[in-house]
């Protein structure tokens, strides 16, 4: 069978190519292929398809998505924000689908707000001469699947594994069981997101993590060097991992670091999710450090210790200066630390989040300012008119909090600047 695989255009206030790669569907792909199907994927926010003439990006694999301005929806309107939608033009993709003629297409989405790229999708679709059978599935379809079901496509999944009808194929329910990711759809490919768990034993009530997983699942060390060997000899020197929760256990992890180390592989791997301090021993910065672990992110949320224990559990600042400890001492430069600080949740007010910002950055490392937005399906969710509102910039201006949001990602801005040129924290907040 010709299954077309989609990972549609992104509509969204700001969207940047931080390591990002549709990693479901790359392992969907692989399932499939080893069943006999012809898979063909597009993946519309891919900035090395061979379309675009020129692409730059920085020394970590990083760029800007190919976007233009598009008028906002209505829910939208009074969000003082450009709009856009970032990914290949509406021709080449319809050309993409008409070239490839699929019996079946397979549209995946991760973010709920970012919906109006599926609707793009299912109307290229229905405005052609051909007539496949529609399926939708990803995080989206699973958050909301009423929501989803709501789209029109022949068939919407809303769980994690299982078998699909319609081609006759078994998704593994236990992530240990899935192939490598294929990568083999990707003409030009400067870094790879690769996975050795799904899933996270904690239960932070503001995280999809816990209800999209359950329990933990892993891949064995061996499954894993697998596949970035294969890559690596395919030239692939940037690996990010999407792990939720990477370091644990310490043991799995340090065990594949050996193992990249033994097979001689000398590239850069990236954290975009974060790291637990916790589980950030001297072992373990020894060996991130030894093998090429780029700009170390940990997860900290907020420094007040009081929130600490009612919401994130997960770590405490003792821990987390451990952490930083360790990894300065192994040959990190602060300044290349990066500490994810969460900032509007309703229950972490602005004042405990500017307190947050300074006191991480008078420890020295920078900051990355994850914004809270009420994930459907977890205890934080809220009721909103739209899903389009979930989204974290429209989210705050819908709340009234806009305005106080951009004064604090301009607190993150300064705090990082001044630990790039030497500028204390006091004279930071004098001039603030
Ligand atoms: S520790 Fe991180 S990944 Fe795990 S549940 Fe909490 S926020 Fe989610």
């Amino acid at each position: 069978m010709k299954i077309l695989l989609v990972s549609p255009p992104i509509y969204d206030f700001a969207a940047y190519d931080f390591w990002m790669k549709p990693l479901g569907i790359l392992y969907i792909s692989s399932i499939l292929k080893e069943k006999g199907h012809k898979v063909y994927l597009i993946d519309a926010t891919n900035r090395f398809d061979s379309y675009y003439s020129e692409v730059k990006s920085d020394r970590f694999g990083r760029g800007k998505i190919n976007a233009k301005t598009v008028l906002k929806p209505e829910i939208l309107k009074g969000i003082p924000r450009r709009y856009r939608r970032y990914g290949l033009p509406r021709k080449i993709i319809i050309k993409k689908i008409k070239e490839f003629d699929p019996e079946v297409v397979m549209v995946s989405c991760t973010m709920t707000y970012w919906y109006p790229g599926v609707v793009e999708i299912k109307k290229i679709l229905d405005s052609l001469p051909i007539k496949p059978t529609l399926l939708l599935g990803g995080i989206y379809p699973r958050l909301l699947p009423i929501h989803a079901n709501s789209l029109g496509f022949d068939r919407v999944y809303t769980g994690s594994g299982g078998f699909i009808d319609e081609i006759g194929v078994e998704i593994p329910d236990d992530f240990s069981r899935f192939p490598p990711p294929d990568y083999s759809h990707y003409e030009n490919l400067e870094y790879a997101a690769i996975a050795t768990s799904l899933g996270c034993p904690f239960f932070c009530p503001y995280c999809a993590s816990p209800n999209l997983y359950g329990k933990k699942q892993n891949k064995e060390a061996e499954q894993v060097i697998e596949e970035i060997e294969y890559l690596y000899k395919k030239e692939i020197h940037k690996f990010a991992f999407y792990d939720d929760a990477l370091l644990i256990t310490e043991d799995r992890f340090v065990n594949l670091c050996q193992k990249i180390k033994e097979r001689g592989i000398s590239a850069n791997f990236f954290t975009p999710n974060g790291l637990h301090s916790r589980f950030l021993t001297r072992e373990v910065a020894q060996w991130m450090h030894k093998v090429g672990f780029k700009e170390p992110r940990i997860s900290l949320e907020t420094t007040d210790e009081d929130l600490q224990k009612r919401f994130s559990i997960k770590t405490t600042n003792g821990e987390f200066i451990r952490a930083v400890e360790n990894l300065s001492t192994t040959g990190y430069n602060k300044k290349h630390i990066y500490t994810y600080l969460l900032a509007g949740l309703p229950q972490f007010s602005f004042p405990s989040v500017r307190k947050s910002i300074l006191d991480v950055a008078r420890i020295g490392v920078k900051v990355s300012l994850a914004e809270f937005s009420p994930i459907p399906g977890t205890p934080m969710e809220q009721e909103l008119p739209d899903p389009l509102l979930t989204n974290n910039t429209a989210f705050y201006y819908y709340k009234g909090m806009g305005k106080e949001m951009e004064r604090i990602k301009q607190l993150v801005k300064w705090a990082n600047k001044g630990i790039d040129l030497g500028i204390s924290i006091k004279e930071i907040k004098d001039y603030l």
